[in-house]
Formats: C-alpha cells, sequence, structure tokens
C-alpha cells in the first residue's frame, strides 16, 4: 500500500462556515443511498423503507446538490453507501455518475465503490454497474447460518450471496469485499469460525470483519434490555485473534482494526478519510470534512427533496473544527491503521503533558511499537484499540 500524504495540512481556504461559493479542494465524495427492503434489527444508520417510490427524485435532487459543492479537485474516490445503494437501478448509478463528470473532474483510475445487498443484485444489474464504472463491490453477506441472518433481520441466505459474489465476478468485478459480523448474541464461536471459512471459499479480495455494536433504540438493543445476552469479551477477542491469523495466513494484509485485503485491494476511499483527507458527503443523513468545517445532512428525507433553488445550506449543520481537534482525529484514526501515525504528528498533537505520558506509558508496555517515523499500534493489540484511544483522548 501506498502511505497518502502522512503530514497534517489544512488546506482551505474555508473557515467557520459552507455557503457554497468557494471551490472546495477535496478528491473524495460520499453519496448517502438511504433506502432499504427492511431494516436490520441492529441498525441504526439514515434509511427508510417503503419509499423506493422517490428514488428517482432523490437521484436528482443528488445531482442538484453538486453545484453546492463546487470542487476543485480531480476525484480519486467515489463512494455509494447507504442504506441499500443497490435499490438504484443502473440508469440511476448512470445519471449520478455522467453528472460527476460533466461537473467535476473524474481521474481516469478513481475507484467507484458501492455497497450492496445480495437481494437487490443479479447478473444483469452487477452488468450495468460495472459498465457505469463502478470498481469495487462490497456485499453485506455478515453471516453464513440462515437462523443468524433471520435474527439480524437480513434478507437473504448465504445461498443469495454465494449467487451474487459469483455474478459479481462474471461481471467484471475484481475488487469484491464481503461484510461479516462478529461478537453477534445469536452465534457461537465455531458458527462464527464457519463464517469466515465460507467466505474464504469465495475468494474475496477485501473482508470488513466488524463486531456488533449495540446501538440505542435498535430492536436489538431492546431485546438485550430483555435479557438477549451478548457474548463475553473474551470469546469475541478470541474470534478476532483467530480471525487475524486466518486471514493473514490465507494472504490477507490487516491494513485497519476491521478490515483485511489482497495486495492493493484495500478500499483506497476510506483509507483516504482515515488518513485525514477532504471528503465530501452528498444526501440525506450525509456527513463531510473540509479544512476547519464539519458538516452533516439532516435525517428528514422530506425536507431534502423539497429544497429549492439550491438553498442546501438550511439542510446542513455546520460546525467549527479547530485545527488541533481535526487533528486530534485525525491521530485517533491514523492509528487505527496498520501505517500508524507519523511521529512528528504526534509531537504537534500531544503537546499536553498528561497525554505524552500516557502515550509513554503505552509504549513501555509495548500497546504502540515505533516503526521508522510511524508509531503504531500492534496488531494483537487492536482488538483493545478503542478502550486505549479513549484513554489518549
Ligand atoms: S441493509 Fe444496511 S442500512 Fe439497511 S437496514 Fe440493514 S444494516 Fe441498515
Amino acid at each position: 500500500m501506498n502511505p497518502v500524504d502522512g503530514n497534517f495540512k489544512n488546506d482551505t481556504c474555508m473557515e467557520t462556515t459552507w455557503n457554497g461559493s468557494e471551490a472546495i479542494h477535496a478528491s473524495h465524495i460520499y453519496f448517502h443511498i438511504p433506502f432499504c427492503v427492511s431494516l436490520c434489527q441492529y441498525c441504526d444508520f439514515i434509511s427508510f423503507t417503503g419509499k423506493a417510490n422517490l428514488i428517482d427524485f432523490y437521484v436528482d435532487k443528488l445531482i442538484e446538490e453538486m453545484d453546492f459543492f463546487p470542487i476543485s479537485r480531480s476525484l480519486k474516490t467515489i463512494y455509494f453507501g447507504g442504506g441499500t445503494p443497490s435499490l438504484l437501478e443502473p440508469h440511476h448509478l448512470e445519471k449520478i455518475l455522467h453528472a460527476v463528470q460533466n461537473k467535476y473532474h473524474l481521474e481516469g483510475h478513481a475507484e467507484i465503490s458501492m455497497e450492496s445487498n445480495p437481494e437487490t443484485v443479479d447478473f444483469e444489474k452487477l452488468k450495468a454497474y460495472r459498465r457505469c464504472g463502478v470498481t469495487r463491490l462490497s456485499l453485506g453477506a455478515q453471516a453464513f447460518q440462515t437462523n443468524v441472518l433471520q435474527q439480524l433481520g437480513r434478507q437473504h441466505d448465504w445461498h443469495r450471496i454465494q449467487c451474487a459474489f459469483e455474478d459479481a465476478r462474471k461481471s467484471g468485478f475484481e475488487n469484491i469485499n464481503l461484510d461479516i459480523m462478529m461478537g453477534l448474541p445469536f452465534q457461537t464461536s465455531d458458527q462464527f469460525k464457519k463464517t469466515i471459512q465460507e467466505a474464504l471459499k469465495l475468494n474475496p479480495d477485501h473482508l470488513s470483519i466488524y463486531a456488533l455494536q449495540v446501538e440505542a433504540g435498535t430492536p436489538l438493543s431492546t431485546r438485550i434490555k430483555n435479557g438477549l445476552t451478548l457474548p463475553d469479551d473474551d470469546q469475541v477477542a478470541d474470534e478476532y485473534m483467530w480471525v487475524q491469523d486466518i486471514l493473514q495466513s490465507n494472504g490477507f494484509d490487516q491494513y485497519e482494526v476491521s478490515n483485511f485485503s489482497k495486495i492493493g485491494k484495500h478500499c483506497r476511499h476510506n483509507w483516504a478519510i482515515w488518513r485525514g483527507d477532504n471528503y465530501i458527503g452528498l444526501g440525506v443523513g450525509a456527513v463531510g470534512t473540509v479544512g476547519t468545517i464539519r458538516y452533516s445532512h439532516r435525517d428528514s428525507l422530506k425536507e431534502f427533496l423539497q429544497i429549492r433553488n439550491g438553498h442546501f445550506s438550511t439542510f446542513l449543520d455546520q460546525e467549527f473544527l479547530p485545527l488541533q481537534t481535526r487533528q486530534v482525529e485525525r491521530v485517533m484514526l491514523e492509528l487505527r491503521t496498520s501505517q500508524g501515525v507519523l511521529k512528528s504528528n504526534l509531537d504537534f498533537v500531544f503537546q499536553d503533558r498528561q497525554k505524552k505520558t500516557f502515550f509513554e506509558h503505552l509504549i513501555s508496555q509495548k500497546y504502540i511499537v515505533q516503526r521508522g517515523d510511524y508509531y503504531v499500534v500492534q496488531p494483537e493489540k487492536f482488538f483493545v484499540l478503542s478502550g486505549i484511544l479513549d484513554k489518549i483522548i
């Protein structure tokens, strides 16, 4: 992997709020597609069911919103996330990407990633996505066992995942990710391991292994309050170490706490964001960060569709990010990556004596080691990393 520029920078002329008038120095765009067939038990992403009839209007509004973000740099990555972006028909995608080409400059080898759910794609659709320019497909697989998938509220079984994966390969996708969950309340360790083994049989280019986060207000959190038990931390830690080993022996590079890829198949979009690059987010609920501004869209689909005359600023909540805050955030994200954080950046961020002392303690305990000019978290310590970062910050 080629590390991107490792130095902190504040490369924008914007300062406190964004009103759509200045050129934006960003090379990455995220489109949020907030539609799903049904809601999963654990999900707190911004998504709506039963609204597929609004997708045409939503696509037009996304295109209109691009004018509010006049990007001056060439685009290196585009990411369609959701929700379920694969509810977009190929003509929707074509329309969006055509607008991107017209309004911005898209690099010839740009990465165009798309999240998808297996039950919403088939060979013809995937072939059309590929023809539109999508280069990377991320399939929400989650688990091998049908009863586990049902408990999660997923709409597919493993056979459907296999079919979608094979259709994607036949359509020409050379970079396919599978999302898998771990730490589930209704899955044993053996079942989790079986999921990984079955996933490996498909020969994916990338695996994202996410530990379950129980989000307040979800049906799953209610079930847990009512007595459903989660696996204990030791079990999840064992599964995590097992997965690190098996993926490493199958040729995967762990480039982030939850992400493993074959050589050259890492997600360039996410990598850029973890390394502190500016990015634009478009659509309901989408977040973007440019220089000293973090903005987020509200989560009302109705309000978004009713925006008139390009008044997108009325739909955004904006936050001024002091350089110091952004740099601390960046350190947190960089420590989650295999590359780690540039030593000189830490020197700058940890001017606070207490944080510096704590960091030195982590180094002396070998949680964090120095590798060249970088400090990196030891892969076997990734599991406890979030606790470490909370303490540092
Ligand atoms: S498919 Fe994804 S976004 Fe939609 S409900 Fe399930 S987890 Fe949430």
